[in-house]
């Protein structure tokens, strides 16, 4: 494993990597997608599906980024409440936004069976936890927007929902079914193997560090090799420090912990989600650092002074 990649559960108990080489040489695609995380990925297994040659330039392993560390929830909706989306992108893109994402779980459940991914899918909904009187409050306000939206959500007062939960903390939980949970390292690696099967190429340790426009298209440049591509698809995330977007100064890393519990027994599991949704809660996820200190540890991790 490479110094850089910090072990995890994710990495424990998923399935194997596809192997695959660097980027040597000069290659032609129709399509150059730079990032192997879930939107270059599906990209590349679409696009190979209608017969457009492409390829997957990662700078690291597949599923390095947020798509190999997150919390596995395949929601049904964002993190902002829906009348909060129509106000900040308008109600016409809000909309268009609320509707794809209402039939996410579909797509992403429906590509696990079409490929066969082996990621732990599980479709049992998800329970999103009321923390204090602020969380039931806006638990309410989302169910009613929702509610109004079309969406088959149900609010649960505080006995169903922490006997569902397993936990006397919270007091109101909002169940919507139509969500799941997965093993997102696991999905990733299975989306790479999906998007090889259809005929796409796929490229690891390769950061592209400049991307120049051709006559034809794009130059794509790797320390070891070139692609030259028609169309370029930048799936790279937020991520600035290989010199092809300057973001640097827009972004503020914020880091995350992770915990995993030993295994269960069967009594806890008995009593802890014993119909197993995937819960997230009312509270504020990220204690933020200063942004001071969130500048010096990004600063040390890339290897310059603060
Ligand atoms: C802690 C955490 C928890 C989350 N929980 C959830 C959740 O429960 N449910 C949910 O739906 N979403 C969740 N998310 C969000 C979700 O993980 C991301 O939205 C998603 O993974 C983004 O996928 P991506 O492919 O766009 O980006 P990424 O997965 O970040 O992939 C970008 C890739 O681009 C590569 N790259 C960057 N620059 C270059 C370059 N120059 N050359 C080549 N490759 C490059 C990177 O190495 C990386 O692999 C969470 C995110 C985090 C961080």
């Amino acid at each position: 494993m490479p110094e850089q990649l910090c072990d995890s559960l994710w990495r424990a108990s998923s399935l194997k990597a596809p192997e695959l080489a660097q980027l040597e040489g000069r290659l032609s695609f129709d399509v150059a997608i730079v990032g192997g995380g879930f939107t270059g990925l599906s990209a590349a297994l679409h696009l190979a599906k209608l017969g457009v040659s492409v390829v997957v330039i990662e700078a690291q392993e597949i599923g390095f980024g947020g798509s190999g560390r997150n919390v596995g929830l395949a929601n049904a909706g964002l993190w902002l409440e829906p009348d909060q989306l129509d106000k900040t992108i308008g109600a016409e893109a809000g909309k268009t936004l609320y509707d794809a994402l209402a039939v996410a779980p579909d797509y992403v459940f429906g590509l696990i069976d079409a490929y066969d991914i082996d990621c732990e899918a599980v479709r049992h909904g998800t329970l999103h936890a009321g923390v204090g009187k602020l969380g039931l409050a806006q638990l309410e306000r989302r169910y009613e927007q929702m509610a109004r939206r079309g969406a088959p959500v149900t609010l649960l007062n505080a006995s169903d929902a922490q006997s569902r939960i397993g936990s006397e903390k919270f007091n109101s939980a909002l169940f919507d079914p139509r969500a799941g949970t997965i093993q997102p390292l696991a999905y990733a690696r299975g989306l790479a193997f999906a998007a090889i099967k259809e005929g796409a190429q796929l490229f690891d340790y390769s950061p592209v560090s400049k991307i120049e426009p051709t006559q034809d298209g794009w130059s794509l440049q790797t320390e070891k090799g070139e692609v030259q591509a028609g169309k370029v698809i930048l799936a790279t995330n937020a991520y600035c420090e290989y010199g092809i977007k300057d973001q640097a100064r827009k972004f503020v890393p914020i880091f995350y912990s992770q915990l995993a519990s030993k295994p269960l027994t069967e009594q806890q599991l008995a009593r802890v989600l014993p119909n197993k949704e995937g819960v997230w809660d009312t509270c504020t996820v990220m204690r933020l650092v200063s942004f001071r200190q969130a500048r010096t540890v990004y600063f040390r991790r890339n290897g310059r002074s603060g």
